[in-house]
């Protein structure tokens, strides 16, 4: 399995000279089985560069075939769909997985971009076959020789974390979560007040998930300094993400979501603070940086 970050970014996309070193766009990342199968995670504007890339290949005559996972549907994780070339073209196939947001389905969300208000090519010129696939949140699905496993984070509305499981590796995406000792967010987990049974039953739920991955892509937009007043924003800190990592006994931390306030040298300093926590630990920490690919080969790294 080969990993492709094409969006690192949380919140917005940016573009300064201190940010080029991880790149500037939001959310998307890229996963190819050594079968060809394409996976895509998340629409942000990091897909657009892909897109782009995909037209290169069998995409632009027609001839193209990939699955999109949907993590969920803030803005920085769908706003590029829209400038992703190869939904405009006739014969390409598409297949969105998702548990949609609390009663919208995927379909109406990713359409109502396409609004005229909003954008001005309407979603009837998509010519590309999409077909949509709604999953419940703990399902275990299979697609395409991977094999995914579904949870729900700790971010409002529905956002989903996947296992995915294929070439006999092993790879878990967390893009947006907060601590659930702090505060419960997500639809259905009953209301802000922290509640001590809830968050170890869903700590023991998120462990087994994340356990002895390969890799582990998990949120670290803040500061430990930063996270004190704003636990309720969704999001955590490299030692979280550390913390999560050793107790599911995972290979490779790499941080993500990028906060867009912050310039190479802080993140660069949460990597290092990071790196520091978990100096006695055998796992490898990196941060996302767009472009990189990983590449655990067809039995682990
Ligand atoms: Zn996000
Ligand atoms: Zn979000």
């Amino acid at each position: 399995m080969k990993l492709t970050f094409y969006g690192v970014r949380g919140s917005y996309p940016i573009s300064r000279p201190n940010n080029v070193r991880y790149g500037g766009n939001s959310t998307c990342l890229h996963f190819r089985l050594t079968s060809g199968a394409e996976f895509i995670f998340d629409g942000g504007s990091g897909i657009v560069k892909l897109g782009r890339e995909m037209m290169d290949r069998e995409f632009s005559q027609g001839n193209g075939k990939a699955t999109v996972l949907v993590g969920h549907t803030h803005w920085d994780h769908i706003l590029g769909y829209p400038f992703f070339l190869p939904f405009y073209v006739p014969g390409n196939d598409f297949r969105f997985i998702s548990a949609g947001q609390t009663g919208v389905s995927i379909h109406e969300i990713l359409s109502g971009q396409h609004h005229d208000l909003h954008f001005p090519v309407p979603f009837k010129d998509l010519a590309a076959n999409i077909e949509y696939d709604e999953f419940s949140i703990g399902d275990s699905l299979a697609v395409d020789g991977m094999k995914l496993t579904t949870f729900q984070l700790n971010h409002p509305g529905l956002t989903v974390a996947y296992r995915l499981e294929g070439d006999s590796t092993s790879v878990v995406v967390i893009t947006d979560t907060a601590r659930i000792h702090a505060v419960r967010l997500g639809d259905n987990m009953g209301g802000l007040e922290p509640d001590s049974a809830f968050s170890r039953r869903y700590t023991d739920q998120l462990t087994a998930l994340c356990a002895n991955a390969d890799v582990l892509v998990h949120d670290a937009h803040f500061f430990d300094h930063e996270i004190q007043d704003k636990e309720h924003w969704g999001h955590a800190t490299g030692e979280d993400a550390l913390i999560l990592a050793r107790n599911a006994g995972v290979k490779h931390l790499v941080l993500f979501h990028h906060a867009p306030e912050h310039n190479d040298t802080e993140v660069d300093q949460i990597l290092q603070a990071t790196r520091d926590l978990g100096r006695r630990d055998s796992l490898k920490i990196t941060a996302a940086t767009e472009g990189v690919t990983i590449d655990l080969g067809e039995a682990g790294p």
